[in-house]
């Protein structure tokens, strides 16, 4: 049985997005998975998403999953899908300004610390609702912005119980955005679970999905 088809039935069943992971994964093999019908895939740095992005198909909806530079917004801005890791307000004023330069509208999601390693890149509750407010301010100054919901990595580590409570807090932020604000119902998007933990992921409200290694093989 095919690997991505299995998965690809038990995400659907469950009304959860499948963003294939394909850093570092060559063209050829991006487009095995391509064929078999898979549109959305995320990388994690902008210069290999920008290759990858010239080089194949361009109904491909690329989703920036890893950390994102401020100075590196204006590559991906004319093309990218859906930024999964906005982890700062100068770092969302940065894609403003570039979706606004190219009258595009940016769909992101912001990027939440639920992590105990501080390694990790997001934000704090105290961030995010700093966030939401400058969003939820009439008018706007994020007339480009589209805040599509949260996303969050959780602890690598084997203790099941550990990840399931960092996913709970996400999901917990999220309702907390849900109830505290109007948001519209473009936020509804809560991104966690990868090869490692995504059934968890789900169990506790996940929407979208980033697998890599399962589909593509472990990287070195
Ligand atoms: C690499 C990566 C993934 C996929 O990880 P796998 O364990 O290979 O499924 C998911 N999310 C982010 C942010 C990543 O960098």
């Amino acid at each position: 049985m095919d690997i991505y088809k299995e998965l690809q039935q038990e995400l659907q069943e469950k009304n959860t997005q499948l963003i294939a992971v394909s850093k570092t994964k060559p063209n050829e093999k991006i487009v095995e998975i391509y064929e078999k019908g898979q549109r959305a895939f995320g990388e994690n740095r902008v210069q290999e998403l920008v290759a990858k992005y010239e080089a194949l198909p361009k109904d491909i909806e690329w989703h920036l999953i890893g950390h994102l530079q401020t100075n590196k917004v204006k590559y991906i801005a004319p093309f990218v899908h859906m930024i999964h890791s906005i982890d700062s307000l100068k770092l969302l004023k940065e894609v403003q300004k570039q979706g606004a330069k190219l009258d595009r509208t940016m769909n992101v999601l912001l990027q939440m610390h639920i992590a105990t390693e501080d390694t990790k890149f997001g934000l704090d509750k105290r961030e995010l609702i700093e966030i939401v407010e400058f969003y939820m301010a009439d008018p706007s100054p994020f007339t480009h912005i589209k805040i599509h919901g949260l996303m969050g990595m959780a602890t690598f580590t084997d203790d099941k119980e550990q990840v399931k409570g960092e996913f709970k807090k996400l999901k917990e932020l999220f309702d907390f955005c849900k109830s505290s604000y109007v948001l519209t119902d473009d936020f509804k998007e809560i991104s966690m679970g990868m090869s490692g933990d995504y059934q968890l992921a789900i169990q506790e409200g996940s929407t979208m999905v980033r697998v890599g290694s399962m589909l593509f093989g472990s990287r070195n």
